[in-house]
């Protein structure tokens, strides 16, 4: 049973890592701890596009484009937190 789920975890993260590229508006909500950019406070993946994300203390932090990471990343603590209180609304 345990090596049928590994199996399955693998084939899962294998299929996930060739797919980042093609799929990234279907993974926006089950990725990232927010769906609205903390710099922008615009909707990410909506009508800016495909969203980047960003990694801060092991969460991913979706943002809704190049010039928002930039911002984010003046003061990553600030827009992290942002993020995790949009999150948790
Ligand atoms: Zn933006």
């Amino acid at each position: 049973m345990k090596l049928l789920l590994l199996a399955i975890t693998t084939c899962f993260l294998s299929s996930a890592a060739l797919a980042d590229d093609s799929s990234k508006s279907s993974a926006t909500d089950s990725h990232a701890v927010n769906t609205v950019c903390p710099v922008s406070g615009d909707k990410v993946g909506g009508d800016m596009g495909k969203p980047v994300y960003v990694q801060y203390q092991g969460k991913t932090i979706a943002l809704c484009c190049k010039d928002c990471v930039k911002q984010f990343k003046k003061d990553p603590a600030k827009f992290a937190a942002k993020a995790e209180a949009e999150a948790a609304k």
